[in-house]
């Protein structure tokens, strides 16, 4: 089986972790994981989040815009999901083959985020949709805080989250923006 990513070698079995084998491109070191292993890997492996200095800062390659990869088992298309806000780093996934293709590096990110033992989490859309929430709610942000600064929008976020808990907080939004001049 060719790698889908550089097609420059052939897949060869690899450990990522103990008792977790992936098919390994020698060439471009991505490695091609069975969801279906990982599983029975996760369950079965106490996940000690051993983060050794060495994965403190993980060297992953930029991720690139690239276009969807072809899952070398079925060629049908993979999809490409999101990990998260802090890394521009994306998993494919064959949802046929239920097989994920992680480049170089991004099985050490995952384990930097504390997320290799939550993979399949990834490619829900409950977790793609929060990240596009995140997304969204960061750059609304943002504006605010160019127009105010960050001390007072830090002062502004507490106040919201102190609001958006009480019990009145219909009550209390009215009065703000009432004007009793
Ligand atoms: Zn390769
Ligand atoms: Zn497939």
């Amino acid at each position: 089986m060719k790698c889908p990513a550089c097609h420059g070698s052939d897949l060869e079995p690899k450990q990522l972790e103990t008792g977790l084998i992936a098919g390994s491109c020698q060439q471009c070191d991505g490695a091609l994981l069975s969801l279906i292993n990982y599983r029975f890997w996760a369950q079965n492996s106490e996940l000690s989040n051993e983060v050794n200095e060495e994965s403190v800062s993980v060297d992953v390659p930029e991720a690139t815009e690239e276009k969807a990869m072809v899952c070398p088992k079925c060629a049908r298309l993979m999809t490409k999901f999101k990990i998260g806000l802090m890394t521009a780093n994306q998993l494919d996934l064959c949802s046929h083959c239920d097989e994920a293709w992680l480049d170089q590096g991004e099985w050490r990110l995952l384990k930097q985020l504390e997320l290799h033992g939550q993979l399949p989490k990834i490619f829900t859309e409950s977790w793609q949709r929060n990240i596009r929430k995140e997304r969204m709610y960061n750059l609304v942000k943002q504006r605010y805080v160019d127009m105010m600064g960050d001390e007072d929008f830090d002062r502004v976020e507490q106040f919201k989250q102190w609001l958006d808990q009480h019990q009145s907080r219909e009550d209390i939004k009215q009065f703000l923006v009432t004007s009793y001049d």
